[in-house]
């Protein structure tokens, strides 16, 4: 949707994945980490997208709509459990390093 890519003087990427529990999963699903902060916005028209969100060693299960809040340099992965709906990233710049 936005990053360095399309309008370089763009420091932000945003990035819009449209979500079904049923299907495959994406690519931020496995653990990795930014040098910047991360925003991730889970929505959807029946409040029922249920996430599992890890976080270092932490986990939670969140339920839309929600805001994940990710410090930069923590390890994070996000996995969808059930339902449909949106999963928005925002990355406050465009240095998206998987490690
Ligand atoms: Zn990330």
């Amino acid at each position: 949707m936005l990053s360095k890519k399309m309008i370089p003087q763009s420091d932000t990427h945003i990035a819009v994945h449209f979500v079904d529990a049923e299907k495959k999963l994406p690519e931020y699903s496995i653990p990795h980490k930014h040098d910047n902060d991360e925003i991730n916005l889970i929505l959807s028209e029946d409040s029922k997208l249920k996430y599992k969100i890890d976080l270092e060693d932490e986990t939670y299960t969140v339920t839309s709509p929600c805001t994940i809040f990710i410090p930069k340099g923590l390890t994070h992965s996000a996995q969808a459990i059930s339902g449909k709906g949106m999963f928005v990233c925002i990355i406050l710049s465009d240095g998206h390093s998987s490690k």
